[in-house]
């Protein structure tokens, strides 16, 4: 018996996790947090050389193609351990999952979008549904734009020199009918807010920020901490979930202990609840489908700041922006707009046909001036699927990734017209452009959508068909993937559930 008796077990401290904590807690359920995680905060206050080389200097090795946040060594500690211990691999699929404590928002790129009525077609739920958690959701976590504009509410930080005058350029043209930009919305801090310190645009954001002025699910622990409704057993990696008759669930980790609840929350993140719900139900012969972003990275050059030294700011999105592509709801790409000089020179180094020597040299010379433009397609432009492995290759999942027919091509058609956009005001497309391996995108939902038929949907509350008491909280349970930033809304649905659950 558990001496913390607990109305729901949430697994997982991710922001999905934390999210759907804080109004039950708040409500006086008694909740149980489990987290698989063994320790990985500590790596963000290290020494400097520590948090960017790693501690076994893991980012010195060779550029494996990924994101160059994917590279840092925080990143490298997080998936690695995942992957490992969840038994999954990818095939044309880079497998981003975390076994960590805050999951993945301890290297994520905080940018923040919203969805509206429209990009909510299909789901069981409206705009207004989710209004109040949105809200609730961003003020917990700060919130700050870059440069902000006449018409900004919320607090900004300043822009890079790049950003600064395309946004001015943008607003000066004035409007074009399929393409838009905006200064971006993040999770970071312009001002200290409960221990949290602000943004000094010390612009090595990449490597986890020691300030905590970037978000991460990470600084509501110890919030929630405070509560006696609360509690948080880490090093608990679930690798069971059965029905129990008495209790309603029973929970089994990998050390072999049992924690029981009448509530299970299901916030492993999209593959790691997967892995886990892989044991209850049968996966369809043809794989689980999962949605999943492609992205595309467009170098730009800006020849007007060539050789002028760089703005201080930090190393998150500069810019976001939009462009339509189709006729239908979804047919829309979103992205970030960044400038280099916040980048690993690696990242940018490795890429140059120059060699090392003379690839540094070119950044030190134009750094400056270059950015990168990324971009996401919705997520119906994917074709990724989950395989349960037979017992001969050692059981665990496989994620086969893969495009929709004729992505590749379409991706051509749509990268000429976004550097037709770019060009207009000042930056040219550089070589190198590409749609990135699947999953590099690390936005995945789908596998088990709220509202969907048949034995793997699961309900307007993520209680997963035939199974009561069971509720997914994360990303699994999003029907739709629309090309926006996700986790604002995954968290703000896990809110939601929260909330209505705390009334169970
Ligand atoms: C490099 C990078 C940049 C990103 N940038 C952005 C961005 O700019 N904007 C955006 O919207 N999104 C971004 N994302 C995506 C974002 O990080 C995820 O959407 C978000 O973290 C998902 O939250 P989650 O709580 O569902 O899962 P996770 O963050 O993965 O958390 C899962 C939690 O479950 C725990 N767990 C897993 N398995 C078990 C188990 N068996 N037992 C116990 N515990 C377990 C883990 O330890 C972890 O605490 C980015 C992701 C990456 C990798």
């Amino acid at each position: 018996m558990n001496a913390f008796e607990p109305d729901f077990i949430i697994i997982g401290s991710g922001p999905a996790g934390v999210s759907a904590a804080v109004p039950l807690v708040a409500a006086g359920r008694r909740v149980l947090m489990l987290d698989g995680a063994f320790g990985m905060a500590e790596t963000v206050q290290g020494a400097r050389w520590e948090r960017t080389l790693g501690s076994h200097l893991q980012s010195l090795r060779p550029d494996d193609g990924t994101s160059p946040k994917l590279q840092a060594p925080l990143a490298r500690d997080l998936i690695n351990g995942f992957l490992d211990a969840s038994a999954i691999r990818g095939d044309n699929f880079v497998a981003v999952g975390s076994l960590g404590r805050g999951g993945l928002s301890q290297v994520w790129g905080g940018q923040l979008s919203l969805l509206d009525e429209e990009d909510l077609d299909g789901w069981p739920i409206r705009h207004a549904d989710l209004a109040p958690s949105y809200r609730a959701v961003m003020a917990r976590i700060g919130v700050s734009t870059t440069g902000g504009g006449p018409e900004a509410e919320t607090a900004a930080l300043p822009a890079g020199a790049i950003a600064s005058r395309i946004l001015a350029r943008h607003r000066r043209y004035g409007l074009v009918a399929d393409f838009t930009l905006w200064p971006a919305l993040n999770a970071v801090l312009a001002h200290p807010v409960d221990g949290r310190h602000g943004c000094d645009l010390r612009g090595d954001c990449l490597f986890g920020c020691e300030r905590g002025a970037i978000y991460s699910s990470v600084h509501d622990l110890p919030l929630l901490q405070k509560s006696p409704h609360f509690a948080l057993t880490e090093g608990a990696r679930v690798t069971e979930l059965k029905p129990h008759q008495e209790f309603g669930w029973a929970v089994t980790t990998a050390d072999g202990r049992e924690f029981r609840a009448p509530r299970v929350l299901l916030a492993a993140g999209v593959l790691g609840s997967a892995a886990l719900l892989s044991h209850l139900v049968t996966f369809p012969a043809e794989g689980l489908r999962l949605l999943n972003s492609p992205t595309l990275a467009l170098p730009l050059i800006a020849p007007e700041r060539l050789f002028r030294r760089a703005t201080a700011t930090h190393s998150l999105a500069q810019l976001g922006f939009a462009l339509r592509y189709g006729h239908a709801r979804l047919d829309y790409l979103t992205g970030g707009f960044y400038e280099v000089n916040t980048l690993p020179a690696s990242s940018f180094i490795n890429r140059m046909p120059t060699g090392r020597r003379g690839g540094r040299a070119l950044f030190d010379l134009l750094s400056s001036s270059l950015a990168v433009a990324t971009a996401y397609f919705p997520g119906d432009e994917s074709r990724t699927f989950l395989h349960l492995n037979r017992t001969s290759e050692g059981g665990g999942i496989t994620v086969r990734g893969g495009f929709a027919d004729g992505l590749e091509e379409r991706a051509k058609v749509i990268l000429g017209r976004l550097a037709g956009h770019w060009r207009r005001l000042g930056l040219f497309r550089l070589p190198g452009a590409a749609i990135a391996t699947p999953g590099t995108d690390a936005h995945f939902a789908g596998t088990f959508p709220m509202g969907g038929w048949g034995n793997l949907s699961t309900s307007d509350l993520g209680e997963l068909s035939g199974f009561p008491g069971l509720h997914l909280v994360d990303g699994s349970i999003l029907p739709t993937l629309p090309s926006k930033y996700i986790t604002l809304t995954v968290m703000a649905n896990a809110d939601r559930i929260g909330r209505q659950l705390s009334n169970t």
